[in-house]
């Protein structure tokens, strides 16, 4: 699913990462750890096709990214890849309905279709009884669910979450961490970046990362 090559990114004269190297295979649950400041955001950037390596090969669902036009990862990214962050980032003033049917604006099926699928996964994610809420109604828990919905709306192989429990008291994390592993249990590949370590051990394999390179669970 995933293939890192001794990838490097540079931010001006800063090195995020330095030859990380690490391969994630179809199905698995992995978490990646280390200190702030390790490297651990950079690498999703790089895995969710976000950002592009300074040197190295990143490849992804058997394509090496460097190959690929913007036109095209952008297509990799909507059909491959969902995405979910510590802050949510859900749509203000708009129902949790069209949040979820928005994740599906790429791949470009109607409207009514759209809502139709985002209902499912609002169902899914166990929020059949808040189609209509809004953000600002819904709890903290509750929101994350709806990104998490929208993340899946249109059955991506590889769920990347950064930090995903936390802002999140610890009963609504826990909630957030079964539906990830249910989600993976049903053939997603799940990658989880955490600096919660009693999460971190909760997951199948872990990452861990120090100074802008994997050193441990590499599993080339
Ligand atoms: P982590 O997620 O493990 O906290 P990051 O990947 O966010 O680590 O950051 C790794 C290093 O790269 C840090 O020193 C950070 O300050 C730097 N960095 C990350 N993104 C940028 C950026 N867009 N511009 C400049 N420096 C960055």
């Amino acid at each position: 699913m995933v293939e890192l090559r001794d990838v490097s990114k540079e931010y001006g004269d800063v090195a995020a990462l330095r030859g990380a190297s690490m391969t994630i295979r179809y199905g698995e649950l992995v978490g990646i750890v280390g200190p702030s400041g390790s490297g651990k955001s950079t690498m999703l950037n790089m895995i969710g096709t976000l950002d592009r390596p300074s040197g190295g090969t990143v490849r992804i669902a058997g394509h090496d990214v460097s190959s690929l036009s913007d036109k095209q990862l952008s297509a990799l990214r909507a059909n491959v890849i969902g995405f979910v962050f510590q802050q949510f980032h859900l749509a203000a003033g708009v129902p949790a309905l069209d949040n979820v049917a928005d994740g599906l604006l790429y791949a470009g099926p109607a409207l009514r279709e759209r809502r139709e699928r985002a209902a499912a996964a609002l169902e899914r994610v166990g929020l059949g009884h808040r189609l209509d809420h809004r953000p600002h109604e819904l709890s903290g828990g509750e929101r994350q669910r709806v990104a998490i919905a929208r993340a899946v709306v249109g059955d991506p192989h590889l769920l990347l979450a950064d930090e995903p429990t936390g802002n999140l008291d610890s009963r609504s994390g826990a909630g957030v961490m079964d539906l990830l592993r249910e989600l993976n249990t049903a053939g997603t590949t799940v990658v989880i970046i955490t600096h919660d370590r009693d999460i971190a051990a909760s997951l199948s394999r872990q990452v861990e990362m120090l100074d802008g390179r994997v050193v441990e669970g590499a599993r080339l």
